[in-house]
């Protein structure tokens, strides 16, 4: 795909009627998890009118809760303060940087009590919610998009059994690695499209199959199930992000195949136990700094743009 096309897609996710419809949806979903007047902060950095966090902060209104939005100020620690002395209950954000928040809370032994989390933004994956759900102590519910500021194609289940997809609004196709189509049911890759303009093919960078089984939470919707890494994805630098970011003394990581091979950045806590990082690779590794840090972001990647580089 061409990146003219993803950028289109995501103009047209800016779309009046577009957004209306996909906030209320939103609203429709989130009013099961937020209580009237609860902060529900929103852990997105860009907020610009239709991309996903501004339409998080509208459903959140809807919902009659009170958003603590994240702006311009990216840096760890601020979003952690946010956290805390906002008293947000419920937080709205991609599962990696609320993982990083519990790495937070940890480091500076912070009673910081969350209620929910609905993770948006990214596929998530089970550490990541374990990890999430140990680190807060709260329930953790998902929803799926295409990215950071683009639309958003469905929610996750009630029941936690895949991603129900809006339908009527976004078709998926499931193919191969040539970009043939696969028969219903067959695992490949999400290329998902807006029924309006079907030529612009957004492909998700992941793998999963779609379901149209009736499902156990009662939505009649389709589902996408049995989420894992795209096949373009570097499984070495994918599995090696895995590793690092469990541990607990690792903030956050940034790992690239570069001219001089494998390179690793990462923020660390001072003092922790640190993961034993392969020799050969250039590394960089840094003690947190609260006053600069900014998380590192995942920029969904595009077809014909990958350069080897990979943000986990
Ligand atoms: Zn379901």
């Amino acid at each position: 795909m061409e990146y003219g096309a993803y950028t289109a897609m995501i103009d047209r996710s800016m779309e009046p009627q577009v957004a209306e419809r996909t906030v209320a949806y939103l609203t429709e979903h989130l009013s099961q998890f937020l209580r009237k007047n609860e902060q529900v902060l929103i852990c997105f950095p860009e907020h610009t009118p239709g991309n996903l966090s501004w339409l998080m902060e509208q459903a959140v209104l809807r919902s009659g809760a009170c958003p603590v939005v994240w702006g311009a100020d990216r840096r760890w620690k601020a979003l952690l303060q946010l956290a805390f002395y906002r008293k947000a209950t419920a937080i709205i954000g991609a599962p990696l940087i609320v993982l990083g928040l519990t790495k937070l809370k940890k480091a500076y032994s912070l009673p910081l009590y969350i209620r929910r989390v609905i993770t948006a933004g990214y596929p998530c994956l089970d550490w990541m919610i374990d990890g999430i759900v140990q680190g807060l102590d709260c329930q953790v519910g998902g929803c799926f998009s295409l990215g950071l500021s683009s639309v958003v194609a469905g929610f996750a289940c009630g029941h936690s059994l895949g991603v129900h997809l809006w339908e009527e609004e976004y078709g998926v196709d499931i193919v191969d690695s040539s970009g043939q189509s696969l028969p219903e049911g067959e695992l490949g890759e999400i290329l998902l499209y807006p029924r309006e303009q079907p030529e612009l093919r957004c492909v998700m960078d992941s793998m999963a199959r779609l379901d149209r089984t009736s499902c156990e939470c009662g939505c009649g919707a389709v589902r996408l199930v049995d989420f894992r890494p795209g096949a373009s994805t570097d499984p070495e630098l994918f599995a090696l992000g895995q590793e690092l970011q469990r541990w607990t003394s690792v903030l956050d990581c940034r790992l690239n195949k570069g001219e001089s091979g494998l390179e690793i950045e990462a923020i660390v806590f001072p003092g922790e136990k640190l993961p034993k990082l392969p020799a050969a690779a250039k590394r960089v590794l840094h003690p947190f700094d609260p006053e600069h840090d900014e998380p590192y972001w995942y920029v969904p990647r595009v077809k014909g743009m990958r350069k080897g580089k990979s943000d986990i």
